[in-house]
């Protein structure tokens, strides 16, 4: 008898235990279940047009220049672009990059985003975007609809919530506008992915003839994903993939990107060891210009809507991993 007790308190035990676990399942997913996105389809969308295949590849009008600039943030992204009076920022880079990234916006002369793009929910992207958020006013957040539940994006989450804002969730399509630029979202394109890399949300943005393609961190499935829709992914230039990671950039995608420069954003000696031997190779191959945040510091890159030009000279095609 002594034994079934033991075995029934063993039982009793693990119900337990299986009814805290429980517990603390409900609780996460009901703190996160309250990360709201907008239903409403956005004022500022041109149009609606869910799996379209068609992409910008030019805006109407110009005037005045389109400004670009790729932050030097450390190891991750911080785009910063701007057209007449709006304002976009793709990502916020890392937690430690907060002070030199509030800086740089101060030094500009930021008083509000039109857009900010959080692409995924990883820190070298989203570390010091709920600063940003705190920091300015904006009108429209767009992020992936993704599951996580790190203290970065929990603080991210708190961030837009306390400005009485909500995620706008991407919508391949759809196409905003951006002074006279024009952007449209071309990723993600699935519902669930292993990676969070592949929930990045890609952009092709236009100006006059110039064309811009932002990919996150996006990997070659999300590449594979733009290519087999039939999307039109040719670009002027193209910000690498994943800070230069053998994940991204397949010899496909780059080819049919065929951009005329390209930019990595990454660390110095970054112990990631970005950039890859594989991407650096393709783009040597192919004699495309990179442009480097670890080499070069923040780059910016104007277009008039005709030509593009760089603050900078090309980076070199050296690598630090395989
Ligand atoms: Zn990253």
């Amino acid at each position: 008898m002594a034994r079934k007790y033991k075995e029934d308190d063993v039982k009793v035990g693990k119900k337990i235990l299986l009814g805290f676990i429980a517990l603390a399942v409900i609780l996460v997913i009901g703190r996160f279940s309250d990360v709201d996105f907008t239903q409403e389809t956005d004022s500022d969308a041109l149009e609606d047009t869910n799996n379209t295949v068609a992409t910008v590849n030019s805006s109407q009008t110009t005037n005045g220049n389109l400004v670009i600039d790729f932050i030097d943030v450390g190891q991750g992204d911080s785009i910063l672009i701007r057209q007449g009076d709006a304002t976009m920022l793709i990502d916020g880079g890392t937690s430690e990059c907060k002070d030199s990234l509030l800086s740089f916006l101060q030094s500009e002369n930021i008083d509000k985003f039109d857009y900010i793009i959080g692409t995924h929910a990883h820190e070298d992207h989203i570390g010091s975007l709920d600063d940003v958020v705190n920091t300015y006013d904006f009108d429209t957040i767009l992020f992936p609809k993704s599951s996580t539940t790190t203290k970065t994006f929990e603080n991210l989450v708190l961030a837009v919530k306390a400005k009485n804002k909500q995620f706008t969730a991407p919508e391949v399509g759809k196409v905003y506008e951006l002074g006279d630029a024009v952007f449209q979202i071309l990723a993600p394109n699935a519902d669930s992915y292993a990676s969070l890399n592949n929930y990045s949300i890609v952009i092709k943005l236009a100006y006059g003839d110039n064309t811009f393609l932002f990919t996150g961190d996006a990997e070659s499935i999300s590449e594979s994903e733009m290519m087999d829709k039939g999307m039109d992914l040719s670009a002027d230039v193209l910000k690498i993939g994943h800070h230069g990671s053998t994940t991204s950039t397949s010899k496909k995608f780059l080819e049919q990107v065929n951009p005329k420069y390209t930019v990595i954003s990454c660390g110095r000696n970054n112990t990631y060891n970005h950039p890859t031997k594989t991407t650096m190779d393709k783009l040597k191959e192919a004699n495309i210009p990179v442009y480097r945040t670890d080499e070069e510091g923040t780059i910016e890159c104007v277009s008039d809507g005709t030509t593009i030009t760089f603050n900078v000279e090309p980076g070199t095609y050296s690598y630090l991993g395989g």
